[in-house]
């Protein structure tokens, strides 16, 4: 699905410098890198303030640590997601409430998300999907007329931006009142082991987050809260920077790799291929089909047997999963969810993929159909 072997051989010679200065400095941690990545990563997305932590899941608990939630406190998310989302509200004792996603867009559906609002709700958690931005005006109006806030999770998202009917724009992760992003190496900022980030553009929250991700302490040995260890590395931050560089490089190829699917797979009845809303651009973090009279599992073996690699994200929706299961929500309940579910295939997209793997992966496809 991703070659990171490619990518990393294409910048080597600048990776191999930064880690060696890491090595050669032996500040593994907090070394002066974790700083200046979150100074280059600010400018990029234009948050305020960028604090780095350990993985993408930390980042979602930290930001709700820091929002103050207590047990019981009701948090709105898309039931289309990774359990990351679920799992953090969970976690905290918080109560994680579902709402079913767009069919066209796989984001949270702004109309259902009303529904759910009730005199507990704290907080709405957009998570901008497969790369696109969810509706975040119509989020936005909904936060400030019930004075809750917004958690964007933007794992997916990172660089994405979102258009104001306006016509101003905002990177995914700075619209709300705090984001999150990861740096799994699969990402599209992905780092060489686990990483994360959090966003805000309110200075006192960005301090309660920098002390929640730091044992729950501002001045050392003085624990004003009840906190956890999250860090970033000093060499995941070293990576990085060098790879933040070339994010919009990286973005720019995985649209080109997009616009050739699109092109080449349009055709095709039994594919819808992925939903072009106009208020967002696309990170394309994944190339997501949905598929109509065809049966998934066998597609999809053929193409194994093709040497392709597909996956389905996520097979098995949240409300249906042993850990999420909530009394009386049971099959049916999210029919949008639950027949992605069924359909959803995603195509292998990523920095490094030519022509010819392209026109390999669409012509066995055609073939198929
Ligand atoms: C990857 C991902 C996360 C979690 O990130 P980690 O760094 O793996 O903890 C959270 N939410 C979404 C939507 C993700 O895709």
């Amino acid at each position: 699905m991703v070659d990171l072997h490619t990518q990393y051989a294409r910048i080597k010679p600048e990776i191999d410098a930064a880690i060696q200065a890491v090595l050669d400095s032996t500040a593994f941690i907090q070394g002066p890198q974790v700083a200046t990545f979150a100074q280059e990563l600010a400018q990029f997305t234009g948050a305020k303030h960028v604090i780095p932590c350990a993985n993408g899941t930390d980042a979602l608990q930290i930001a709700m640590m820091a929002l103050g939630y207590k047990p019981g406190d009701e948090i709105i998310l898309p039931v289309h997601t990774y359990v990351a989302t679920a799992e953090v509200i969970a976690l905290l004792g918080l109560t994680p409430v579902f709402v079913d996603v767009d069919p066209q867009t796989f984001n949270i559906d702004p109309e259902q998300i009303i529904e759910k609002i009730t005199p507990r709700t704290k907080a709405i958690v957009p998570v901008h999907l497969y790369g696109q931005c969810a509706n975040m005006e119509a989020i936005l109006k909904i936060a400030d007329e019930h004075n809750i806030h917004i958690i964007e999770d933007a794992a997916q998202s990172l660089s994405a931006e979102f258009i104001f009917s306006d016509g101003s724009r905002k990177k995914s992760g700075t619209i709300g009142t705090v984001g999150t992003t990861s740096f799994f190496p699969s990402k599209n900022l992905g780092c060489y082991g686990d990483g994360g980030a959090i966003f805000t553009n309110d200075s006192a929250l960005a301090e309660k987050i920098t002390m929640m991700a730091n044992h729950g302490q501002k001045v050392k040995y003085h624990h004003e809260v009840i906190g956890v260890n999250s860090r970033l590395d000093t060499l995941q931050a070293a990576i990085l920077s060098v790879k933040l560089k070339y994010l919009n490089e990286y973005t720019a190829k995985r649209n080109d790799v997009a616009g050739y699917y699109d092109k080449n797979l349009a055709g095709i009845k039994q594919i819808t291929i992925p939903y072009r809303a106009s208020n967002s651009t696309h990170a394309f973090h994944q190339y997501t089909i949905k598929l109509d009279g065809v049966d998934r599992d066998e597609f999809k073996l053929y193409l194994d047997k093709c040497q392709i690699p597909s996956m389905i994200y996520y097979p098995v929706p949240l409300y249906l999963q042993k850990a999420y299961k909530q009394p009386g929500v049971d099959r049916g309940a999210f029919p949008v969810t639950e027949k992605l579910s069924k359909t959803v295939l995603s195509l292998p997209i990523h920095t490094e993929m030519n022509a010819e793997q392209l026109e390999y992966i669409c012509t066995i496809i055609r073939k198929y159909f």
